[in-house]
């Protein structure tokens, strides 16, 4: 496995394969890598001939009361984890590579930034669309991979490929969770044993949601409320959000059609969770078209 660090060389060797045919899967992350990015290197590596993982965690993505300086950073796992995967290429650069001095160009996508993570972390989906586009001019790839965990995150980067024309297919890949239901995050490990005992609640509150929805309500307000009902057993957990969305735009709906998704933000003391779950009604199709649904691990 081969370790670039500089924009340049990572676009000088994906110029030298596309030259000769080579088809290149990109798999973007923050590393701290675990089940969750593995299935997506998977999927890119049964889809590909040559796979791009990059691990840079961006900076321009995080607020400054974040947690940018203390993210896990277990360079030496995620190698070993890509080794395994065979993963072609680890692309690393720095941020000083990525944002020299006098660096100024931002790329927005507002209306699919403006709600949820985008209002509760304001230049967050600034700081991703602009990360993203700077690694696909220099990956090149054909295929990009995200996973649903990050819905939002997901449909605007599929917005912003086709706006931009930046080439190369988006697929997205279903959340990978523990046995309990919790989402798989490198953010996992701040959370106290309290806290990782109660966690799963966001998204057995996402279930209770999809029940309720299939079970045939689709008075949003009511939905809503037994969402919250469902989590707010537990006072130590703050809901920032859990909503009733159309799955493209990501806007509120009013009452629910034949498809939706249900997204939620909580805090847990110092941590934050989101997850989300997409209910399709029989004959609707779902937004993001991700591949298979919920998987549950094994340890
Ligand atoms: P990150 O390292 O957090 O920036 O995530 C890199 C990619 O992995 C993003 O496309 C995430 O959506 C995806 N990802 C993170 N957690 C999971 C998970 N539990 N299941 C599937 N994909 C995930």
């Amino acid at each position: 496995m081969k370790i670039i660090r500089t924009p340049r060389s990572m676009t000088v060797w994906s110029e030298g394969l596309r030259r000769e045919g080579v088809t290149i899967g990109f798999v973007p992350t923050m590393g701290a890598l675990h089940d969750g990015h593995r299935s997506l290197i998977r999927a890119a590596r049964l889809q590909c001939d040559a796979l791009v993982v990059s691990i840079f965690v961006n900076p321009t993505q995080f607020a400054p009361t974040e947690d940018l300086t203390k993210y896990p950073r277990p360079i030496a796992k995620d190698h070993a984890l890509c080794r395994e995967e065979g993963v072609d290429v680890c692309f690393e650069p720095t941020a000083q590579a990525m944002y020299p001095e006098g660096f100024q160009t931002t790329v927005t996508v507002p209306a699919l930034a403006r709600r949820w993570e985008g209002a509760a972390r304001p230049h967050h989906f600034a700081g991703v669309a602009t990360v993203v586009t700077k690694l696909f001019s220099m990956v090149q790839p054909q295929l990009a991979l995200f996973g649903q965990k990050d819905y939002q995150q997901a449909a605007l980067v599929r917005q912003l490929v086709n706006d931009l024309n930046l080439g190369g297919a988006i697929l997205v890949r279903p959340t990978v969770r523990e046995r309990d239901g919790l989402a798989l995050s490198s953010r996992n490990v701040y959370l106290s044993p309290d806290e990782r005992r109660i966690a799963p609640l966001l998204f057995q509150s996402l279930q209770a949601g999809r029940q309720t929805i299939e079970g045939g309500k689709s008075d949003v307000a009511a939905i809503e409320r037994i969402m919250r009902q469902t989590i707010e057993q537990e006072p130590t957990i703050h809901v920032e959000y859990l909503a009733v969305c159309d799955p493209d735009s990501l806007e509120p709906l009013p009452v629910v059609a034949a498809r939706a998704v249900l997204l939620g933000a909580i805090r847990l003391g110092p941590v934050r969770l989101i997850d989300n779950l997409v209910v399709k009604m029989p004959g609707g199709k779902s937004g993001l078209r991700v591949d298979r649904e919920v998987k549950v691990l094994t340890d």
